[in-house]
């Protein structure tokens, strides 16, 4: 409506959930699923005791098993690049349990790309488009990878930089001085920068007990576009492509706030990222406890405001993950 015109606009978060096919897993194979796509936007989950208690939700987006990775891409990224080119932020997060396909939709496979390298892509291709219209700008691209971890921000383009600072300039930009920031001319480039980080990422995850389930982690593409003619106005849209921790701690520790507090191993920027969303989406009275965390501070310019998010619920259609499953559920549910 009105609102969206002007930079003031404070946006919701679209909300979208992705089902993974079941997989072929001995540890899987037990039972039948326990969620049912109903249409592209409602969804049922049955109780994992009870086959005759289902509960119903609805969704911005649901994508069924069948959905590729073109699919989620077209529907719930695809829409936001323009934003970015057009100088405004946006952020595209995956939420969920540690294996129901975080990961897989973000980063995806050499095979099956996810969101990440078809976003790039598509970033060049619409640069190169407008940065051919005789009357218009010339764009510059860089990115930035960096990961969270037990509230510190690592820069995974430079593994040597530890617990980074987040600062806010006059202009409420969120910046981290020191973080590197690369620039790059096509896609191949991006590829070049892009799989050695995250295969650093990788290796610290099997020698330090499952971190990239405990950590999250954030590529940053910045596209800064310079007006040709006078008086040569600059302007810079940010693009958060974010691979969260595993929600499954949520439910450990009962999803009641003090709780949550209280246990010494719970995810405070996962946790608060629930909050924020709520917060945006209008529950929790009006406050958005973005400095609580880590990501949030750092996400403060590309969620809500004139920003354009979008959060992708990944659940497991398995009934082993099926007290995960529901707490994703209700989490996404409560944030749109
Ligand atoms: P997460 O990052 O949430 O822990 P992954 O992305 O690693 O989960 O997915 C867990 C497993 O499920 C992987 O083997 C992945 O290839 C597979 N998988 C996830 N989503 C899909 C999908 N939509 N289609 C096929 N396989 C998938
Ligand atoms: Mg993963």
């Amino acid at each position: 409506p009105a609102a969206d015109a002007g930079a003031r606009r404070t946006s919701r978060v679209r909300v979208a959930v992705r089902l993974r096919p079941c997989l072929d897993r001995e540890e899987d194979r037990t039972e039948g699923p326990c969620v049912r796509g109903l249409d592209s936007q409602n969804l049922e989950i049955t109780n994992w005791r009870n086959a005759t208690e289902t509960v119903k939700y609805h969704f911005d987006a649901f994508h069924d098993e069948r959905t590729t990775q073109q699919g989620v891409f077209l529907s719930s990224v695809k829409p936001v690049l323009p934003h970015v080119l057009g100088g405004q932020n946006a952020s595209v997060f995956a939420y969920g349990p540690t294996g129901a396909g975080k990961t897989h939709t973000m980063l995806g496979s050499p095979d099956h790309p996810g969101v990440i390298p078809r976003a790039v892509r598509e970033v060049f291709s619409q640069v190169r488009t407008r940065g051919g219209e005789p009357e218009g700008w010339d764009y510059s691209v860089a990115m930035s990878y960096l990961e969270i971890y037990n509230e510190k921000v690592l820069d995974l383009l430079s593994p040597s930089a530890q617990d980074l600072p987040i600062r806010e300039d006059k202009d409420h930009n969120i910046l981290i001085p020191g973080l590197t920031q690369t620039l790059l001319q096509s896609f191949s480039d991006f590829d070049r920068h892009f799989i050695p980080a995250s295969l650093n990422r990788t290796t610290a995850s099997t020698k330090l007990n499952q971190r990239s389930s405990r950590s999250h982690a954030v590529l940053l593409i910045k596209v800064v576009r310079t007006q040709r003619a006078p008086p040569h106005r600059r302007q810079t849209g940010k693009l958060y492509l974010v691979d969260l921790a595993g929600s499954e701690d949520n439910r450990r520790t009962g999803n009641q706030g003090i709780r949550l507090k209280e246990s010494g191993a719970i995810n405070l920027s996962l946790f608060t990222l629930s909050k924020v969303v709520d917060a945006l989406n209008g529950g929790a009275g009006g406050r958005v406890p973005y400095r609580d965390s880590k990501l949030t501070r750092l996400l403060q310019d590309s969620l809500g405001g004139s920003a354009h998010a979008v959060m992708i619920t990944n659940i497991a259609p398995e009934y082993s993950y099926y007290f995960d499953t529901f707490s994703a559920l209700n989490f996404a549910a409560k944030s749109k």
